[in-house]
């Protein structure tokens, strides 16, 4: 019985190409309002095709996420608990040192995750050089472990940037909650990078 679910499971599996086309860039605004304005089970049914043409879609990625630095933010984004607008009853903390974090990883690792994924609440790394070369520390060590890494950690400086690559980070995680007309509304302008 279990030989026969086994061998229609990997009947289904489709033939995977060799690679992916390249990452289309340039939409115009007419496509992403197309896109928009699509009934949400036709998305679906267009996620789940792309999918499948280059992912077994019995296969998914682990990935664990920890907080590395908890709430005081001083920004006022409206949509955030850790914004400095509202009183949550949670304990602002600094930055946490590097062998927990560590010890967080391997954990992970054993139970499962290929991605291990680190969050702090702040704006920006500005006056942060020390946190900051703690977190390359555990994006290396992490990538070490041969683990992928992503970090979000707000804004970046293109220097920053270079040295969370060379470091060994997979990808970098910043929200666009809203278009940048709307963003005022809902926080601080600035977080909404140049497009
Ligand atoms: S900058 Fe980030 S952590 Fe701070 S309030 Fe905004 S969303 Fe929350």
């Amino acid at each position: 019985m279990l030989i026969a679910s086994e061998s229609a499971r990997t009947a289904r599996r489709p033939t995977l190409p060799p690679t992916a086309p390249p990452t289309r860039h340039a939409w115009t605004k007419q496509e992403i309002q197309d896109i928009y304005d699509s009934p949400l089970l036709d998305l679906v049914f267009r996620a789940a095709s792309v999918h499948r043409q280059y992912h077994d879609p019995s296969k998914i990625q682990l990935c664990t996420l920890m907080n590395i630095k908890t709430g005081g933010c001083s920004e006022d984004c409206s949509y955030c608990s850790q914004s400095s607008r509202y009183a949550t009853p949670t304990k602002a903390s600094r930055l946490v040192d590097i062998e927990p974090v560590l010890e967080a990883a391997r954990k992970a690792k054993a139970n499962g995750s290929t991605r291990f994924c680190m969050g702090a609440a702040w704006r920006d790394l500005s006056g942060r050089k020390r946190g900051f070369e703690r977190i390359l520390t555990m994006v290396r060590e992490i990538r070490g472990m041969g683990m992928e890494v992503c970090t979000t950690l707000g804004m970046l400086s293109p220097e920053q940037a270079r040295q969370l690559k060379e470091a060994g980070l997979t990808a970098y995680n910043h929200n666009l909650d809203t278009s940048r007309e709307y963003y005022p509304e809902v926080g601080w302008v600035a977080a909404f990078p140049p497009m």
